[in-house]
């Protein structure tokens, strides 16, 4: 940065998270890696494979964080960067490029760093010489593999992507340009804010940034030539202004926006011990999502009242054979235990369309599905395959000693598919009776369904005769019935929650589970946005679930409105032609 003039000075560029930031600017440039090309002795490769499986399981940590974080965001912003995050942990799990790494340590005796290096290039190269015409798609792919050497490569030097450490405490970070890994390792607690000279609204880094909660502009164009080392300046990023070396009145403006920001953020931490209640008293119950294990503690301080979807696909990724019964009870009693007495909602593994996972592979078709969102998922692969069914049904039902659990069915269409489930629980209840000295519940848990295809809505009824619970999943029942991909760009304008073809789906169930005296729930993302909440109570629904992050936010919505309101939109909702109709009306709500 060049020595320049302290006039107060604007600059523009993309607003990419919402926020205040004011602070002294500091440009973080990259340091230089320093890679050993020395050979290792044959007894330092135990020690030096030590390492690189340290620097792996940092490096997951690190993206299953993010990750976590991620899906605080809007929706379209995590269909962009998940499927990004799971190709990333996907390479850190048992993939070629590890092997090929560890192979270059133990037969190439390389130090661990030039093993990394060397072995991603070849890979990246090897795809980048790819026949075919997609070469964007290459090129990305190669990307991606180099991205995930990187990310290794720091976490085994112990060095930050940028030398974020040395940055004083409340600066605004500067930087020519971010990489997603750059803005995945920084601390929000250390910047007031984020700028940088290069970088679009849409990519990979504003996702991340906006999941860090850091106000953050990118492309400002010019600022860093005009910026010396430590001047203030503040930054806006819902405006996307900065301004450099701000005047009295500037600041004093800024200042101000600053106080309001945290008002609301210090009221919307105040919201945790108080009630999910409408203004006239109709109780919600709002309890979280949980992907991840440690994403536990983060829902205790939301105010959960307990997890209505544990999506147990976890347990099954990242691993080369399958966990058994013994190890899913260990992992299911831990997260029962650590809800300390509130319900917790496993569904079954729900393997389908965009969930790799490596284990599995004995047992799905030999060849690849024409249309797999439409073939074997979820439950249909379970009821192929009691070696995955039956140890997954005894782990939970084991871990309802150490609290109330209950099983949830994923992708149910008919009532055979329940029907058939109950019968394997009972032998599976019957065998585990037998064995002596092992803690059991009284009863087995109950046996809940998903809701997300149309033919389980349009038949709820029948559905809640041989079901103890629903939770409709909006992620795919909005798929399903509008035919709709929102990973596929042509298709994605289409994937919308708020179609009035989807609220009536969610009518219907509910009305199924009112008739039949079963508890029902929204478990899709639908659930976490605040504007819809009142939508949902609305149409019938008591309950809640969502991630951790999103509770607050929700509750607070539910808290500002009534029963009538709630009631009278949904009507409107369901005689309103388009989903542009219904957000219209969410916009109106009290
Ligand atoms: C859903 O479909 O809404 C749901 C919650 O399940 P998943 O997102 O795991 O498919
Ligand atoms: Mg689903």
């Amino acid at each position: 940065m060049k020595p320049t003039s302290t006039r107060e000075r604007r600059f523009h560029g993309h607003p990419v998270a919402p926020g205040i930031g004011i602070g002294p600017v500091h440009e973080a440039a990259e340091p230089p890696l320093a890679i050993s090309t020395a050979k290792l002795a044959q007894d330092d490769v135990p020690a030096e494979l030590t390492r690189l499986d340290e620097a792996l399981t940092r490096s997951r940590h690190q993206l299953q964080k993010l990750k976590a974080r991620l899906a605080a965001l809007p929706e379209d912003s995590q269909a962009e960067i998940a499927p990004l995050m799971d190709v990333y942990l996907h390479m850190l799990g048992p993939s070629r490029l590890l092997r090929g790494i560890r192979a270059r340590i133990q037969a190439g005796l390389l130090c661990a760093e030039a093993a990394v290096q060397t072995e991603a290039e070849t890979h990246a190269e090897a795809i980048l010489a790819l026949p075919g015409n997609d070469k964007a798609s290459r090129a990305r792919r190669a990307e991606e593999v180099r991205e995930i050497a990187r990310r290794i490569l720091r976490n085994l030097t112990r060095q930050p992507f940028r030398s974020f450490a040395s940055l004083s405490p409340g600066s605004l970070l500067a930087a020519e340009a971010l990489r997603p890994s750059d803005a995945a390792l920084i601390q929000p607690t250390q910047f007031a804010g984020i700028i940088t000279a290069e970088g679009g609204a849409d990519g990979h880094t504003a996702v991340m940034l906006r999941a860090l909660g850091l106000p953050a502009v990118l492309g400002a164009e010019g600022l860093l030539e005009a910026v010396k080392p430590g001047s203030m300046a503040i930054v806006d990023g819902e405006s996307g202004e900065i301004i450099l070396n701000p005047g009295k009145a500037s600041l004093e403006a800024a200042r101000k926006k600053l106080s309001a920001q945290t008002r609301a953020k210090g009221a919307l931490a105040r919201l945790q011990r108080l009630p999910a209640v409408t203004r006239d008293g109709t109780q919600i119950t709002l309890q979280a999502n949980l992907e991840l294990p440690f994403e536990l503690p983060m829902i205790a301080r939301a105010g959960a009242q307990g997890i209505g979807l544990l999506r147990s696909e976890f347990i099954f990724m990242n691993r080369e054979t399958l966990p058994d019964e013994d190890s899913q009870a260990r992992i299911y009693q831990d997260i029962v235990e650590a809800m300390d007495g509130e319900p917790v909602t496993i569904r079954l593994l729900d393997w389908g369309t965009d969930k790799e996972i490596e284990a599995l592979s004995g047992f799905l078709p030999e060849l690849p599905e024409a249309n797999p969102a439409l073939g074997l998922r979820g439950i249909r692969l379970l009821l192929r395959q009691p070696k995955l069914l039956e140890p997954q049904l005894a782990a939970i039902i084991r871990a309802g000693a150490a609290g109330p659990v209950r099983i949830l069915l994923p992708m149910v269409s008919v009532t055979a598919e329940v029907r058939a489930v109950r019968e394997v629980l009972r032998r599976v209840w019957r065998r585990l009776k037998r064995r002596r000295n092992l803690p059991l519940p009284d009863t087995p848990p109950p046996l809940g369904i998903m809701v997300e295809t149309p033919a389980a809505a349009l038949n709820a009824k029948a559905l809640a005769r041989v079901s103890d619970f629903f939770s409709i999943g909006t992620n795919d029942l909005t798929m399903y019935t509008l035919a709709a991909d929102r990973a596929q760009p042509v298709a994605a304008r289409l994937y919308d929650p708020l179609e009035p073809a989807v609220l009536r789906l969610i009518r219907m169930t509910a009305e199924a589970a009112q008739a039949a005296e079963i508890p029902v729930s929204v478990c899709g993302e639908l659930a976490s946005r605040p504007q819809a909440a009142p939508l949902l109570v609305g149409l019938g629904i008591p309950q809640l679930s969502m991630h951790g992050n999103a509770i607050p936010r929700v509750k607070q919505a539910i808290r500002a409105t009534t029963r009538t309101a709630c009631d009278s939109l949904a009507d409107a909702a369901l005689a309103a032609g388009s989903a542009e109709d219904v957000r219209t009306l969410l916009g109106a709500t009290p």
